[in-house]
């Protein structure tokens, strides 16, 4: 008796292990299985894939033999770190993010279909080509165009870039980074757009009051410097001078917590996903010292970073009557998904503001010819070491061209100088592409 019952728990136990055994087996298909699939066809299953622009012109594809990209070099730098490469050396393209849907691989049959697959991407190749010649061969920059109305992102470069046909040439130091994605910056002045929308919603009087700049200005026992003498200024024309003082004192008018809660609902403290590639979070000092680290961080000093990409998500949501249509690379008929980013009349008043500043600061005759209904932000954001990261961002206030921005040039001086070029020659360039 002793020995049945023996035997019958070995069966059992031998029984519980095959179980054990062919559920880990699924799970591990389930999770694994196109790799396996694919080991032995070398890059993909044998069926091929396209990626191509909003235009249909041909960004990457590939075959049972064959991982290929654009035949023009100048658009296989400027959109490299849209398609990434083959070898997910940039961990951010949609090669890499989008392999899986690109092969249609199927769990069941183990095979993927035929026909190349065409997937298509939102942004369009000119732009890029257009806006990464602007940012340059010998800068580090990044430059994001998207219309924010539908969330579709039109242009994505940056610089340093890669050409993946050739891996064996060496590449610029983190050519690989995406900086409109996977970077972030000193925000310097263009964190005045944060600044006063938390001074808008929370500071009663904001619109009766003037703010003195003397060229500095004394807080606790730090002194603040301005880049110049600005005298008595409403908020809006302290915008427009970008002027440290009278923000110093706004910053400190709104108080930390307003500022705090504006930077986090604002989205500048997480990562997002742009349809699944991910972007970082930025920073902002959570524990102050008092007055004067509230002020430099009020101007975006202090320690604050930011994400190109949380910059765009809110200048675009500010041009929408502060709806953010959620960021778009893959092509889609879905109608855009809008959620409220900024209050309605805050994003009106900021509208306002960055009008302004376009029309009595930055020579748009001069600066910006052939755009109109321009809003828009400098920023000119000390390193430390003496050289200063350049930043313009905004839109243009224009149903026919409803266009958001960001620009920054790494180390590239004054933002009005530096970066300012740089979005005039994409937002010429989107508005040729509409007809004018
Ligand atoms: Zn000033």
């Amino acid at each position: 008796m002793k020995k049945i019952t023996t035997r019958a728990l070995s069966v059992l136990l031998l029984a519980l292990g095959i179980i054990f055994g062919m559920t880990l087996f699924v799970l591990r298909y389930v999770d694994e299985g196109r790799d396996w699939a694919l080991y032995f066809a070398g890059a993909n299953s044998g069926a091929g894939g396209e990626l191509r622009d909003r235009n249909g012109e041909l960004l990457a594809s590939f075959d049972a033999t064959r991982s290929a990209f654009s035949a023009d070099g100048e658009t296989r730098v400027a959109c490299y770190h849209i398609t990434g490469d083959y070898w997910d050396r940039s961990g951010t393209g949609a090669l890499s993010a989008y392999w899986d849907r690109m092969q249609e691989y199927s769990l069941l049959s183990g095979t993927t279909k035929k026909e190349p697959r065409q997937f298509t991407l939102t942004v369009d190749a000119s732009l890029c080509r257009t806006a990464y010649f602007a940012v340059g061969y010998n800068r580090r920059g990044a430059a994001m165009l998207m219309n924010y109305r539908t969330g579709e992102v039109l242009a994505m470069v940056s610089a340093p870039s890669v050409d993946p046909i050739n891996g064996e040439v060496p590449v610029a130091e983190s050519a690989f980074i995406n900086r409109c994605l996977s970077a972030t910056f000193a925000p310097g002045s263009v964190f005045k757009l944060v600044t006063a929308a938390a001074a808008i919603e929370d500071v009663p009087d904001l619109s009766s009051r003037s703010f003195l700049c003397e060229g500095e200005y004394t807080i606790g026992s730090v002194d603040i410097h301005c880049t110049g003498v600005h005298g008595w200024q409403s908020v809006e024309q302290a915008m427009a001078n970008s002027c440290n003082c009278a923000f110093a004192q706004i910053a400190v008018a709104a108080g930390y917590n307003s500022l705090y809660r504006h930077v986090k609902d604002y989205g500048f403290l997480d990562g997002y996903e742009l349809d699944g590639i991910p972007s970082v979070a930025g920073s902002y000092r959570t524990e102050f010292a008092g007055n004067p680290e509230l002020a430099w961080s009020g101007i975006g000093q202090s320690t604050d970073l930011v994400c190109p990409f949380a910059m765009l998500r809110y200048v675009a949501a500010i041009a929408n009557d502060g709806m953010l249509a959620r960021p778009r690379l893959i092509l889609t008929d879905e109608p855009a998904e809008l959620t409220r980013l900024v209050e309605a009349s805050t994003a009106k008043k900021l509208k306002e503001m960055m009008s302004y500043n376009v029309v009595t600061h930055y020579d748009p005759a001069n600066n910006f010819p052939g755009i109109s209904h321009l809003c828009a932000k400098t920023g000119t954001a000390e390193t430390g070491d003496g050289s200063s990261h350049a930043w313009f961002t905004g839109f243009l206030d224009d149903p026919s061209h409803p266009y958001a921005f960001v620009v920054v040039i790494e180390r590239g001086g004054g933002g009005l100088q530096a970066a300012g070029p740089v979005a005039r020659r994409i937002l010429q360039a989107a508005i040729a592409r509409d007809g004018g």
